[in-house]
C-alpha cells in the first residue's frame, strides 16, 4: 500500500505510523467521563471507506488524514491535519475548481 503524503509525495506505508480513526481529532467537551471513556476506547471496525490518522514518521513528521478502503486497500487521498484534514482536491471542488 502506498500513501501520497501532501508534502513528500508517494511513499510506502511502512514509512507511516497508523494511529486510528480521525474521530480522535474531535474530543468530547466537559467532564462527561463516560463520553471521554467511549472516545478513547470504543471504535467501530467498518468494512469499506474510512478516514484514519497516520503519522509520517520516516518522512516529514506530519499528521495526515488518509481516506482508504479497508476491504480493497485502495487509498483515495491524504491531507494534512494542519490543513483541517481536507484534501487539496476537495478544497478545489468547494471553490468550484477542477479536482
Ligand atoms: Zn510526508
Amino acid at each position: 500500500m502506498r500513501i501520497t503524503c501532501p508534502l513528500c509525495g508517494p511513499r510506502d506505508r511502512r514509512e507511516f505510523y497508523y494511529y486510528g480513526s480521525e474521530d480522535y481529532l474531535t474530543r468530547p467537551e466537559g467532564e462527561d467521563w463516560d463520553a471521554i471513556d467511549a472516545h478513547l476506547h470504543l471504535r467501530n471496525n467498518p468494512a469499506g471507506r474510512v478516514r484514519d490518522l497516520w503519522y509520517h514518521d520516516m518522512g516529514c513528521t506530519s499528521w495526515l488524514v488518509v481516506t482508504r478502503d479497508t476491504v480493497t486497500h485502495e487509498v483515495f487521498g491524504a491531507a494534512l491535519v494542519a490543513d483541517g484534514g481536507v484534501s487539496i482536491s476537495a478544497k478545489m471542488k468547494s471553490k468550484g475548481g477542477a479536482a
